[in-house]
């Protein structure tokens, strides 16, 4: 399998460091708020790596950490703690917003069919794993204490820029939105490990270290957890691309520093989320969350299918009309399988054919928009539905779209469900409605007009030949 390494800028054939065995790790959500689109983009595509891994056979261990200290608002050590600032917003505690969040989290992967990784570790359970750690780091000579904060000392290394060009400049942006430079640096480029000094004192998770009461840095904790559970040498580590830079950079200076070696062989980073108005991000305030997509009609499994129609190394532009085409092929879809019969055996040379077919798209660095292509090119074979059914199931295990189990519904549904010639009137004017209302470009009308209709249980399907429905 070939995967694009952003340390070597290539891809690269995958060999993991034990044959048969995958060690894994995904830098976790900040739980300071509900994840966005943008966000769970990230975890969809990390999500397809994991689960095409255990496809291919590997025995894959996935560690991913839970944010709940230390991120500040500004990537560059500056600014108030994300989780504090949460906990003000909501008049809640510090922990009570991180449990919140956590849950929204992983309701959110469920509704996308993400799996939750072997291993989730809060932050805030590995004080001490940091604290010994950092104290290696003093020791060895690569971190020193400044104004109260212990700093990580970037000179200390030969390359500290791993991921491409990466020069002055580029901190630069990185510290932008500080409010003023850091003067207890020696470099431009050291990064806090540990504070006990901090212009917002109200911090309110703290603990006592060698260093005094404080709290850890947020770039520590990735690699402690992972270095605790997946051991020294790491095959995969993956991320959004904003992570790349600092975050990740750092994670590699100390735990190579600390290690003596090096850490991780293969980088994976997802390109944004973006809107038409840029990245989507969580601290713009106006943000794009599952619920809001179900809210609108969405079922989460059109959105997993928007993702996976393109390249996690692309960016991606979200708009309504995007995610719109998106559910009318996946429904289309849908309704394409639903009329596949049952009948018949399989035929396991056309089926390994078409699997092979799959595994071409995904070997070449998880190319999910041609594994997407497979699906369609099953249904246009010359063979009978058994085998075409036994293709797609097999597909599921890795694309996870509820291909089979979602189209049995809508056969279920057509069946068991006939529609009232006076509701079935009443429907049809509306779907007249909101075609006029769209004509106008009276977007939000078509948009209240559709919801109405699913609080009644109706779902508009919308298609190039015009708007059918169906009912539940
Ligand atoms: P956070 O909760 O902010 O720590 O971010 C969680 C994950 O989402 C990280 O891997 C980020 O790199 C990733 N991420 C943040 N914004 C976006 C976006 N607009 N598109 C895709 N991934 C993102
Ligand atoms: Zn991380």
């Amino acid at each position: 399998m070939l995967l694009y390494n952003s340390l070597s800028r290539q891809k690269e054939e995958f060999v993991p460091n034990e044959p048969g065995k995958v060690s894994m790790y995904t830098c976790g959500p900040t739980v300071y708020h509900f994840a966005h689109i943008g966000n769970l983009r990230s975890y969809i595509m990390e999500d397809i790596l994991d689960r095409y891994l255990r496809y291919l056979g590997y025995d894959v261990n996935r560690v991913m950490n839970i944010t709940d200290v230390g991120h500040l608002t500004s990537d560059a050590d500056t600014g108030e703690d994300k989780m504090l600032k949460g906990a003000k917003r909501e008049h809640k505690t510090v922990m009570e917003v991180a449990k919140f969040y956590t849950d929204a989290f992983f309701a959110d992967c469920e509704a996308l069919a993400i799996r939750r990784p072997d291993k989730v570790v809060p932050a805030t359970s590995c004080i001490d794993e940091f604290i010994r750690v950092i104290s290696e780091l003093i020791k060895k000579g690569y971190a020193y204490e400044a104004g109260g904060n212990i700093y990580f000392d970037t000179s200390k290394l030969e390359q500290y820029y791993v991921f491409h060009n990466f020069e002055e400049e580029d901190l630069e942006v990185g510290v932008r939105d500080g409010v003023e430079a850091d003067g207890n640096k020696r470099n431009k480029a050291d990064f806090v490990l540990w504070f006990t000094k901090s212009k917002f004192d109200d911090q309110e998770l703290k603990w006592e270290s060698p260093w005094g009461l404080g709290y850890p840095g947020w770039h520590i904790e990735c690699s402690c957890i992972s270095m605790k559970y997946l051991g020294e040498r790491l095959d995969i580590h993956c991320g959004g691309i904003d992570n790349a830079f600092p975050h990740h950079t750092n994670e590699i200076a100390q735990s190579e520093a600390y290690l003596g070696h090096k850490w991780c062989n293969y980088w994976m980073h997802v390109l944004h989320l973006n809107t038409t108005s840029g990245k989507m991000s969580k601290s713009k305030g106006e943000f794009l969350t599952v619920s809001l997509l179900k809210e609108k009609g969405y079922d989460p499994m059109v959105y997993r299918f928007f993702c996976l129609q393109s390249h996690y190394r692309k960016s991606l532009v979200f708009s309504w009309e995007n995610l719109e085409n998106a559910k009318v092929a996946y429904e289309k879809l849908l309704q394409k399988i639903a009329t596949l019969p049952k009948e018949g055996s399989v035929d396991e040379k056309v089926l390994e054919a078409a699997k092979e077919n799959f595994r071409k798209a995904l070997d070449n660095d998880l190319n999910t928009s041609l594994a997407v292509t497979a699906i369609y090119d099953v249904l246009k074979l010359d063979t009978n539905g058994a085998t075409k059914r036994a293709a797609l199931a097999d597909f599921d295990k890795v694309l996870c779209l509820r291909l089979l189990e979602n189209a049995e519904k809508l056969e279920t549904k057509d069946e068991t469900l006939a529609v009232d010639p006076a509701f079935a009137a009443e429907i049809e004017a509306a779907i007249e409605a909101r075609k006029a209302a769209k004509a106008a470009k009276n977007y939000a009308e078509a948009d209240r007009i559709r919801a109405e209709l699913l609080a009644k249980g109706v779902t508009l399907i919308d298609t190039k030949e015009g708007t059918t429905y169906r009912i539940g």
